[in-house]
Formats: structure tokens, C-alpha cells, sequence
């Protein structure tokens, strides 16, 4: 594409356009894609690199997927939308059923929505509303652990790291939710009781005020990158069911293979009441959600006054989105990507291994199809952003993490490219 018009798409884009945490004042520099196409993205001045973001944990199975593109073109010639209120359509439900035969057992009953946070939102109103129907409406707090993120909406918010996240900008206005310390014992170490020992004291002290416990089951994502035991995850399920509390599991990151099982709840063998997924559920193709929850939970729910669950999005269910997602669990189903990603597992940790003897690293950690390197000093992103783009890698640090998650079908060579990068780039800071 022409230079001139790479500028003025960037210009104006500088001038108008918010871009995810950003100011508008004084923007971090953005790159102009042109177009993507299996584990590349094409820049306007010709550069191809390699994503090794999948877009946000999103995009699994590659940009461009043939498979993908052919069910949204399909679905385009029947309907693009319709509304879900007194209709419904074969999408809806084909991808209804794949949902309910893969994700763990007892979520049957599943609520569309538009986006993780949306999904977040739903899934607490939904155990807010259990507990009203039941007649506990005093039940309608949550609690969870320090360090997560579970999306950008209100109550979402208000589950996110109290301080690494958006707490200090609207304290008084966002509820105030119960947090235990973040897991302290690792995936893969030993066990050690202590670790559960304050999440079990605010759900012994609280569990009156309690609808529901919300965690990212095994990996937590954007709020720190941390993979904890899963030890922690069913002494959580054990509890929550003896103090009639609902367990959330936000499986928006970490669902559809990220962590090496299909869902990450499945390394601790539990189910939660309530699961949300998003993210890769479309492969990445749009922005599409989905709430699932047990007969139990709806059967409360719908037994209460109202019985009706106080939600219904303009787009829920939309036939494009159900269409791609359909095809990516298609995919997910027909040809299991859970073998690559044990062998991208142990590329990662091979070619990652050397950044734990490097001056800036504090740790180096992998799981599934992600590999992090945590760094003593924040990152300054403009310039590592920068170093990474030249070195033909898309990698987007934050905070002290640098780290890659790339799509399933990365290359052997596509991979090591992008830990050489990692190591290289990073090795450059001070
Ligand atoms: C990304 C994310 C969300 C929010 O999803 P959006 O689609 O960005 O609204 C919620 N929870 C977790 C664990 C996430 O990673």
C-alpha cells in the first residue's frame, strides 16, 4: 500500500480513534495491518510477521481459515441476523449441543451473549438471581482471587484485581466483592494446604453474603499470567457446594485447548455451576459469547418470581457468529488440536528454557500453548513493541510479561521465531 496512505490512515486513526488502555493525548504508536493469513499478519509496508498473540487468545485455528471463511459465507446466503426473541435458528442449536458435549459435565442450559465481559455480567446476574429466587437474597456478593481479570464491564470490574486493575477510578461506585491472595503454589509443584486456608476463611466468615465465587480456572490470564494448582480449584468446588455458593468459572481465556485440556476446569476434574466462554469460541473471527449453566441453576431460576432470566441482548445468538463458532468447534472436535498443542508445550519450554538465566528474567513458565517470561522491570512497550515488529514477531507485552500464546497451527519454524525474538528482544532491555 502506498506510503501516503498508510499516513493518512494513521493520522486519522491518531486523531480519532481509542485504541484498547489508551490515551488519546499521547497514544502508543500503532502498526497498519492490511491482512492476515494463517499465523501471518501483513503490515502496509509489505512485512509479514508472526503472531504469536492469536489476537487476544482468539484466533486458534489461524486468520483466514478456509474452513472458518466457508461457514460465514455460507451462513451470509441464509441470514447474517435475526432476532433470538421468539425465533430461533439451526446454528443456535447445532452449536448449543457441541457446546453442551464439550464442555464438562451438567452445563446444559446456555445463555448467548455478545462478548466476555457481557458473558461475565450475565453469568453473575444469573447467580444473583438463583439466590433471589431461592429466597437468600442476601446471597449477592461474590468473591475471588487477587490478580484476575475477568472483563471490562461493572460487576466484571469489580472482580478484577483490586489493584492492578480499574478499581482506583471508580471506587464507590463499583460493589465491593470479598478477595483472597492470589494461589501462591504452582501448576505442577507440590500441594500445600495453607494455600486455600484464606479463601476457606472469607467463604467460612461470609458465606451468607456470598451468590457466588468467580475465578479463571488454572490460568489466570491479563491480570498476571499466573498458572496455579488444581488442588486450589477443588477445594473451591468442595466449599462452594457445602455454603451453597455457585462456582463461576471464566473459561473466556483459557477454554477451546489454550491450557492443554479442552477446558482448564478439567485438569482439577470439576465442573462449575456456571461457565463462560468467549474469545476463541469464534475462532476469533468475531466477538461472540456464551453462559452455561446446570438444570439446577435454571430450574431455581425459573421457578422464582419472575421466573424469567432478566436478560436478552439485541444480538443474541446471531447466526454469523453461532455459523463460525459451529465451524471452529467443528475443527476443535473433528481434528484435536490438544496433540499439537502438548508438542507446542514442549517446544516452548525447550526454546524458553535459556530465558531463566538471563539478568532480566524473573521467571519463565509455560502451559498448553502459552509460554511467559516475567521481567524485573516493567516493560516499556513502545519500544519493545517496536523491536518486535522488526524483528518480524508480533508479541505485545504488558506489565512485567512478555509472553506468547500463538494459534494451534503454528510451525515449528514460526514458533521458533517467535521465542528467538522473545529472548532477543528482551535480553536488550536493561
Ligand atoms: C478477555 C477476557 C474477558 C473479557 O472478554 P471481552 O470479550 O474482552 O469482553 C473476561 N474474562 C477473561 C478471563 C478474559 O480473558
Amino acid at each position: 500500500m502506498k506510503d501516503r496512505e498508510t499516513k493518512e490512515i494513521l493520522d486519522y486513526d491518531r486523531t480519532h480513534l481509542w485504541h484498547p488502555y489508551t490515551s488519546m493525548k499521547q497514544p502508543l504508536s500503532v502498526f497498519h495491518a492490511v491482512r492476515a493469513d494463517g499465523v501471518h499478519i501483513e503490515l502496509s509496508d509489505g512485512r509479514r510477521i508472526v503472531d504469536g498473540m492469536s489476537s487476544w487468545w482468539s484466533v486458534i485455528h489461524g486468520y483466514n481459515n478456509p474452513k472458518l471463511n466457508e461457514a460465514v459465507e455460507a451462513q451470509l446466503q441464509h441470514m447474517a441476523h435475526v432476532m433470538f426473541g421468539g425465533l430461533t435458528h439451526t446454528p443456535a442449536v447445532e452449536l448449543a449441543r457441541k457446546l453442551v458435549s464439550l464442555t464438562p459435565d451438567g452445563l446444559e442450559k446456555i445463555f448467548y451473549c455478545d462478548s466476555g465481559s457481557v458473558a461475565v455480567e450475565v453469568a453473575v446476574k444469573m447467580a444473583m438471581q438463583y439466590m433471589y429466587a431461592q429466597g437468600t437474597p442476601r446471597k449477592n456478593t461474590l468473591a475471588t482471587i487477587r490478580s484476575g481479570y475477568h472483563g471490562d464491564t461493572w460487576h466484571a470490574m469489580s472482580v478484577c484485581d483490586p489493584v492492578t486493575g480499574m478499581h482506583s477510578v471508580f471506587t464507590g461506585r463499583l460493589p465491593v466483592q470479598f478477595f483472597a491472595p492470589q494461589p501462591a503454589v504452582r501448576f505442577g509443584e507440590e500441594w500445600d494446604d495453607r494455600d486455600f486456608a484464606p479463601m476457606a476463611e472469607i467463604i467460612e466468615q461470609h458465606h451468607e453474603e456470598l451468590a457466588a465465587v468467580i475465578v479463571e480456572p488454572i490460568v489466570q490470564g491479563a491480570g498476571g499470567m499466573w498458572f496455579y494448582h488444581p488442588e486450589y480449584l477443588r477445594r473451591l468446588r468442595e466449599m462452594c457446594t457445602r455454603y451453597d455458593i455457585l462456582l463461576i468459572a471464566d473459561e473466556i481465556a483459557t477454554g477451546f485447548g489454550r491450557t492443554g485440556r479442552m477446558f482448564a476446569s478439567e485438569w482439577a476434574g470439576i465442573a462449575p455451576d456456571i461457565l463462560c466462554v468467549g474469545k476463541a469460541l469464534t475462532g476469533g473471527y468475531m466477538s461472540f459469547a456464551a453462559v452455561l449453566t446446570t438444570e439446577r441453576v435454571a430450574d431455581v431460576i425459573s421457578s422464582g418470581n419472575p421466573p424469567e432470566f432478566m436478560h436478552g441482548p439485541t444480538f443474541m445468538g446471531n447466526p454469523l457468529a453461532c455459523a463460525v463458532a459451529n465451524a471452529s468447534l467443528d475443527i476443535l472436535i473433528n481434528n484435536s488440536p490438544l496433540q499439537r498443542i502438548a508438542e507446542i508445550e514442549n517446544l516452548l519450554r525447550a526454546q524458553l528454557a535459556p530465558a531463566a538465566g538471563m539478568k532480566q528474567v524473573t521467571d519463565v513458565r509455560v502451559l498448553g500453548a502459552i509460554g511467559v517470561l516475567e521481567l524485573r522491570k516493567p516493560v516499556d512497550m513502545a519500544t519493545m513493541q517496536r523491536r518486535f515488529v522488526e524483528e518480524g514477531v508480533w508479541i505485545r507485552p504488558f506489565g512485567r510479561l512478555a509472553y506468547v500464546m500463538p494459534p494451534y497451527i503454528i510451525k515449528d519454524h514460526d514458533l521458533e521465531k517467535l521465542t528467538r525474538a522473545l529472548i532477543e528482544v528482551v535480553g536488550e532491555t536493561d
